[in-house]
């Protein structure tokens, strides 16, 4: 077996259910790459998950009084350290799409508390679409057996945020819209899931066109924060 990230071969041995139930084996990083991430652990703010916050963070706290009848919640698995920074270059940047599995066992772990939802990843402009050739945030999803809905459609294309400082990201004006899907989210719960979580403006932007469809509550998810 490979490691989903470097790709080297993994050696160890099967459990006696993976002999028998080959199927059941998973995709894995190697001992090195399990280490290369930092998970975010307490303290971390309970609105957002940003580390080092016992309360709402100030973040947070902005966002609220913008959108007072959002309640929002986030949660993030990982830091937005140097380690996940290079791996989303070579995921997303550089288009290396076998990386789509690098996290496959905790994005199900996650989302095991999550059924009942409505998943729907953030989309991409179609030039972004063409230009990437996959959506990374479907892609990691659909690797994990995570299905999604299509609720959302992004018709312009920014600016990437990763171009922009946080003034300039927070100024953002709106980039989405509903899709005819979204019709069916009355009274369901609905998680929006994003690759990285850095000013909240994207994910934010999309919670509030779902919110006009009155859904029972929205979460956000990210891989990283
Ligand atoms: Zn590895
Ligand atoms: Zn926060």
């Amino acid at each position: 077996m490979k490691c989903s990230y470097c790709q080297q071969e993994i050696v160890r041995n099967l459990t006696i259910k993976e002999l028998l139930f080959p199927l059941l084996i998973k995709s894995e990083r190697c001992y090195l790459c399990q280490e290369k991430f930092k998970k975010i652990t307490a303290p971390a703010c309970p609105t957002c998950c940003k580390p080092g916050w016992t309360t709402r963070c100030e973040e947070c706290q902005q966002w609220q009084a913008m959108y007072p009848r959002y309640d929002f919640c986030h949660q993030a698995l990982f830091s937005y350290d140097e380690a996940f920074k290079k791996w989303i270059q070579q995921y997303k940047f550089l288009g290396d799409f076998r990386l789509k599995a690098t996290f496959i066992s905790e994005i199900q772990a996650y989302f095991s508390h999550k059924k009942g939802w409505l998943v729907c990843s953030i989309p991409l402009s179609d030039a972004r679409f063409s230009q990437r050739g996959f959506n990374q945030v479907e892609a990691f999803l659909q690797a994990a057996g995570i299905k999604t809905q299509d609720l959302l459609e992004k018709d312009v294309d920014s600016t990437p945020q990763s171009d922009k400082n946080r003034q300039e990201r927070l100024a953002a004006p709106q980039v989405f819209k509903a899709t005819k899907a979204a019709a069916n989210i009355k009274n369901k719960k609905v998680l929006l899931v994003d690759d990285v979580y850095t000013t909240g403006r994207t994910l934010f932007h999309a919670a509030e066109i779902l919110q006009s469809y009155q859904p029972e509550k929205i979460q956000t998810f990210s891989l990283a924060r």
